[in-house]
């Protein structure tokens, strides 16, 4: 979906279809005209971008690559949102760039705002909204978030037992995520009763 964020409200997304942009869906008010011309820069600006990131991701320096995502929604933030289709997958660029660098944190300001579009562009029960709700999870259990953490893989538990079955080591990966961090909620609840 190629959706600019409005700037009238900023709130709402303006979509994009084969006559040009429809009205906000927030506020009603269409695109100014004095906007297109920059929005068409910025576009092509994230374009090039992510072209240029998903050839740094190939040298596998995930701490350049991290920065390199984190500088670039920078300078777009203030027109495109995660719903744009190529910020959605600078954003999937930087999640996996965190995780490779451990940067758990900054991996889930990503996830959260992965999640919301993922529910938008794929269906409910589908491996990509699955895979992001584990690796949330994962992420929410390293920083110990653990009722964050058991929603999370609670979630993604569901999906993926649907879509890879329980005899595939994700699942059975999933399943040793969830009961360590039933434990660890468990060892929290005796020490904080001791
Ligand atoms: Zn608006």
């Amino acid at each position: 979906m190629r959706s600019v964020k409005c700037q009238n409200c900023s709130l709402g997304n303006l979509e994009k279809d084969e006559d040009g942009f429809l009205p906000c869906k927030e506020c009603g008010c269409s695109l100014n005209s004095t906007d297109l011309p920059r929005i068409n820069k910025y576009e092509n600006y994230i374009c090039r971008s992510l072209e240029s990131l998903k050839l740094e991701k190939k040298f596998q320096d995930a701490a350049k690559l991290l920065q390199s995502c984190i500088d670039c929604q920078q300078k777009q933030k203030d027109y495109f949102s995660s719903y744009n289709i190529h910020c959605l997958q600078i954003l999937d660029l930087g999640l996996d760039a965190s995780i490779d660098c451990e940067n758990w944190s900054q991996a889930l300001s990503y996830t959260s705002l992965l999640i919301a579009p993922y529910r938008l562009y794929y269906p409910h029960q589908s491996p990509q909204i699955g895979l992001l709700l584990m690796k949330q999870g994962k992420i929410q259990l390293f920083l110990k978030l653990l009722k964050e953490a058991l929603t999370s893989l609670q979630q993604s538990g569901e999906i993926i037992q649907i879509t890879h079955g329980q005899d595939h080591p994700l699942y059975r990966d999933l399943k040793d995520l969830l009961e360590q961090c039933m434990e660890e909620m468990r060892m929290t609840l005796e020490f904080s009763n001791s």
